[in-house]
């Protein structure tokens, strides 16, 4: 039997002593890190259970008859049972591991048999690596991409979902949280809606899987995409979740060792899934490393990490709405700790570089967002992104930061 799981309780300076390279410096400053929508910092705990199994206990997965294969198999399959887990999940075979969130959701526009003219609903605030996918499908297929407008917060007016919704539809492809504006979407809403006209959701989870739970099961949702990376775990490590009759229909990504069931010369099965989907060999040791990073995860007080989160965002939103030089985007109350901004007369870039100067990573650009900077009427935005170790004085940080990069550019 499991020990009770004993959460530890939360302060922040614990979480910190638990990442290294948070107590460097750069350009002689402290490191104040808020770049983490872009990529978070990795636990000593990751760190170690990747190199632990390569000093330990390393081969390749599935097709051993030693001991360290088999050692490697439990692992690689565990870490697939902690993320079914994680994301509630009901059986592990429903996860396909992949090399990132932008591959999960390639695999699922791959195996859509989609017919010219067929429609894909998706919104102006996805990532690019929810867009390109259908996009290819549109060139490639003559899928046809049907676009939800958002307001400037990024909430979706759910009529207009359901008015883009028709009988041409095989899949809506939204986000969960834009990793620009911070906004969540009503993911129940958006299923219960596609659902009622018989159309499957995928939901782009790689920014809110990071800063809320995700129940899987609750939400009914058919295909869930999220990275290892953003959540504390390695990079190279992302999972899909996708409803078991769904995945089964869907025919293979890539073709390789593992994925097949007989190969003759003139004939191949596919293996059942989630193995279908995972040709050669897989990304074991970042499977290992993204076990390590979410059973960290959810051995701290999840609850007290999104109040602590929600503090670092009033915070830094507070102090950039005093600033009449400052121009925000998103605003809306209950979004994630994602802070997107401009300066007035100064370009994100150069804004970026000297706050970098004093020890602040941000990051400026359209962020994999073209539509999205279309739709905001501009070409590029500054971006703070909080993670749960970050400390309330590096808002401050920041925030003093920000007047120098004003007086500077201005
Ligand atoms: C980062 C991100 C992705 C892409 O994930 P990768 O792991 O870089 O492939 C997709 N969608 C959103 C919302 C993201 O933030």
């Amino acid at each position: 039997m499991n020990a009770p799981l004993i959460k530890r309780p939360f302060d922040v300076d614990a979480v910190r002593a638990d990442f290294a390279i948070l107590s460097r410096e750069v350009h002689g400053r402290p490191l104040v890190y808020l770049d983490n929508a872009a990529s978070a910092q990795k636990p000593e705990a990751v760190i170690a259970a990747m190199a632990n199994a390569m000093r330990g206990s390393y081969a390749n997965v599935h097709r051993g008859l030693h001991a360290l294969a088999n050692e490697t198999t439990d692992a690689f399959e565990a870490a697939r049972a902690t993320v079914a887990r994680f994301i509630n999940a009901a059986t592990s075979d429903s996860i396909v591991f992949t090399k990132g969130g932008t591959q999960a959701i390639n695999i699922v526009a791959a195996g859509l048999d989609v017919k010219p003219g067929d429609e894909i609903v998706l919104s102006v605030m996805e990532h690019h690596s929810n867009i390109v996918p259908w996009h290819m499908l549109r060139e490639r297929k003559g899928a046809v991409l049907k676009w939800l407008d958002i307001d400037d917060d990024g909430s979706i007016d759910l009529d207009a979902l359901d008015a883009l919704i028709g009988p041409r539809t095989k899949l809506a492809a939204l986000t969960h949280m834009s990793n620009v504006l911070g906004a969540r979407t009503p993911a129940a809403e958006i299923v219960r809606i596609a659902h009622a006209k018989g159309v499957p959701v995928l939901l782009d989870g790689c920014q809110a899987a990071v800063h809320g739970r995700v129940d899987v099961a609750a939400l009914d949702v058919d295909f869930y995409a999220f990275t290892g990376h953003k959540l504390y775990g390695p990079t190279g490590i992302g999972a899909l979740y996708g409803k078991r009759g769904l995945l089964a229909a869907m025919p293979p990504f890539e073709g390789g060792g593992e994925m097949i069931d007989i190969v003759e010369r003139e004939r191949v099965t596919y293996n059942e899934p989630p193995h279908r989907f995972e040709a050669g060999t897989p990304p074991i040791l970042e499977a290992i490393g993204l076990k390590a990073a979410l059973d960290w995860y959810e051995a701290q007080d999840r609850a007290a990490i999104e109040a602590h989160e929600a503090a670092l965002r009033d915070r830094a939103m507070a102090a950039l709405r005093e600033l009449n030089w400052v121009k925000l985007y998103g605003q809306a109350p209950d979004k994630g700790a994602i802070v997107a901004f401009s300066v007035e007369g100064a370009h994100p870039h150069d804004v970026a570089q000297i706050l970098d100067r004093q020890g602040v990573a941000v990051r400026a650009g359209h962020h994999c967002a073209q539509p999205l900077m279309q739709r905001l009427g501009v070409s590029a935005t500054a971006r703070a992104s909080f993670a749960c170790y970050n400390r309330l004085d590096e808002v401050d940080v920041f925030i003093e930061a920000l007047y120098k990069a004003r007086k500077l550019l201005s």
